[in-house]
């Protein structure tokens, strides 16, 4: 029993990690989070990868440069055009 647990906790952990990710970097979650539980090295890619197209309250894409910057910021942290309002949540 307690193999099942520490099994859940080594394979289940970073495919939970994966799954979340993967959903705020507009990834398909399921396979990610697969793919973070068998390779959690897959965790790092994901946390480094940078989506290509807004995906809203997680990632903007600058109107100015064309680049996606975390959702929070107000300013473009690349060429620092500020986001219009009308966008903020
Ligand atoms: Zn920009």
């Amino acid at each position: 029993m307690s193999e099942m647990i520490f099994l859940l906790m080594l394979f289940g952990l970073p495919a939970a990690i994966g799954f979340k990710l993967a959903m705020s970097r507009g990834k398909n979650p399921l396979l990610w989070g697969m793919l973070s539980g068998v390779f959690p090295f897959f965790l790092v890619v994901l946390h480094f990868h940078q989506p290509t197209h807004e995906i809203r309250g997680h990632f903007r894409k600058c109107d100015h440069c064309g680049r996606t910057f975390p959702w929070k910021d107000s300013v473009c942290k690349y060429c620092g055009a500020a986001v219009s309002d009308s966008e903020t949540i």
